[in-house]
């Protein structure tokens, strides 16, 4: 009962937020769904496009930081300007089963938003029972639809891989088949071979995306360039010396050559693949301190191959049929595995700034649903009080444990000894406490400090007067709900409490797929 007056109320106040906001922003609104009925075609006032953009990792606090980080307390990042706000369940099955598993990984996550089926963690685009299941793109492709798919990690990464292959592993990326990588240990060779086919090559060969950007590479081979080019694409740089080799795997940074932004500037319209790092792209704190020479000037932004994608999309002939562009901050999550708070907050930023071409796009355009969600939660990220210490970083249990003065029956078992005292010079910098090493490993996993805007001109990032004090759980995914932001018609079934196989859903109805 609960739950559903809270979904109500929930629903109630999307309702007043979306008139004022939706109009205001340009995006099509609720009337649309009926004027698509009334006609029984597409109507005008319907969804055409969809942009749905994920951070990967990003939890409810990695949002918060992020606004307070560069908009203040009382600010907003871009995503939070859209009317719609829900929270999502992320949780993957075990293999085999329909299972609840509470902490899923990025392939589990990436399945259920682009099948509507939730799978096994290490799956793409096969369900729990390992059989293959269509996806958004293809969907979107049989409706003569155009398809973009915008990564910062390797495009063979689970959560763009998931929108264009089909693997019972996520780490059958390639270049090459590998029995360790492609095939789960103990099993047979399926039937279906695509789904032991290294990821690259699937991409390479199934026409499945007009538009790719992003990383990896190193993961492709000068036969799938070949490939790529007789299916129609512009290929940008180069997969690399076909005198090499073409299937083993040994092509190198010598070999290859990857994309640049003035490559990218060429680029006036048709299927286009670009591959700006061998590896993931490089995360945006890093590409500012490194010298005006280094060759990771030359990656694009996020915001920038969003900028790129959606041009290509929207136009000529085929725009009439809309398009389906997915984009992904995958950086949030990498660097937060890594529990470097200073990163973090800056691939977070790097996301909205995407997030906002979009926004910018929808509210001319008039007919384009954005999403703004996450697969998961990473590392457990939190805002401590300045000066305050984790449980990781004491040396007993904190304070008086579960003691409640007044009613003794509350008190639970195991009590807390030891008390622990405030320390505001605890800060560890702008990087994250190294961990256990050592003489003495009290005082590990300190939080980083950041200024935020709010904070007088002469704090600096690092010290204890800085603001913004920031901590990880663990360096791994947690089980927590995500937040998803949404403006455009059909939007509204994302308020309140959904599951990720609800992202599928929606998408797929405002396509009319
Ligand atoms: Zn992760």
């Amino acid at each position: 009962v609960a739950r559903s007056l809270t979904r109500i109320g929930a629903l109630a106040l999307v309702a007043c937020t979306a008139l004022s906001s939706a109009s205001a922003f340009g995006l099509a609104g609720p009337a649309s769904a009926a004027s698509k009925s009334e006609s029984g075609s597409e109507s005008k006032g319907g969804v055409k496009n969809v942009i749905y953009l994920l951070g990967d990792g990003m939890g409810r606090t990695h949002v918060t930081a992020g606004r307070q980080r560069f908009y203040g307390a009382n600010g907003h990042l871009h995503m939070e300007q859209l009317p719609v706000l829900g929270q999502v369940s992320t949780y993957a099955v075990d293999k085999g089963t329909d299972t609840p598993s509470l902490v899923p990984d990025s392939a589990a996550t990436a399945t259920a938003w682009s099948t509507g089926v939730k799978t096994y963690n290490n799956a793409v685009g096969v369900d729990s029972r390992e059989n293959s299941v269509v996806n958004l793109f293809e969907q979107a492709k049989a409706n003569g639809m155009r398809t973009g798919n915008v990564s910062t990690a390797e495009v063979t990464d689970a959560t763009p891989a998931a929108e264009f292959s089909h693997a019972l592993l996520r780490g059958c990326q390639g270049p090459v088949f590998s029995a360790a990588a492609c095939l789960p240990a103990g099993e047979s060779a399926p039937a279906d071979k695509t789904l032991v086919t290294p990821i690259a090559e699937q991409i390479a060969s199934n026409n499945d995306a007009d538009v790719v950007f992003g990383g990896g590479l190193a993961r492709f081979e000068p036969a799938d360039e070949q490939k790529m080019r007789s299916n129609g694409y512009q290929v940008l740089g180069s997969f690399g010396d076909p005198a090499v080799g073409t299937d083993n795997g040994q092509q190198t940074a010598a070999t290859q050559r990857v994309a640049t932004r003035d490559d990218l500037g060429t680029i006036e319209g048709g299927k286009v693949i670009g591959l700006f790092n061998r590896g993931n792209l490089t995360v945006e704190t890093a590409k500012a301190a490194a010298p005006a020479a280094s060759p990771v000037k030359a990656e694009p932004t996020l915001a920038e191959l969003t900028q790129k994608s959606i041009s290509l999309l929207d136009q000529g002939k085929k725009r009439d049929k809309g398009f389906l562009l997915q984009v992904e901050g995958a950086l949030i999550d990498k660097r937060s595995h890594a529990n470097d708070a200073g990163q973090t907050l800056g691939e977070i930023k790097a996301f909205d700034d995407a997030v906002k071409v979009a926004m910018d796009f929808a509210a001319k355009d008039g007919h384009t649903l954005v999403v703004v969600t996450a697969d998961h939660e990473c590392a457990g990220f939190n805002i401590i009080e300045k000066g305050s210490i984790t449980n990781a970083e004491a040396g007993n249990y904190p304070g008086t444990g579960n003691v409640d003065s007044g009613n003794t029956a509350n008190n639970s078992a195991p009590s807390r000894p030891g008390s622990q005292k405030k320390d505001p010079t605890r800060s560890s910098g702008i990087q994250n406490g190294a961990g256990l090493t050592g003489p003495n490993p009290v005082g590990n996993f300190a939080p980083a400090t950041f200024r935020t805007v709010d904070d007088p001109p002469s704090v600096v990032d690092g010290s204890p007067e800085a603001s913004l004090w920031l901590t990880y759980l663990s360096g791994n995914h947690t089980g927590a709900d995500v937040p998803v932001f949404a403006g455009g018609a059909g939007s509204s079934a994302l308020a309140g409490s959904i599951d990720n196989t609800d992202l599928f859903t929606v998408v797929h109805n405002a396509l009319r797929l």
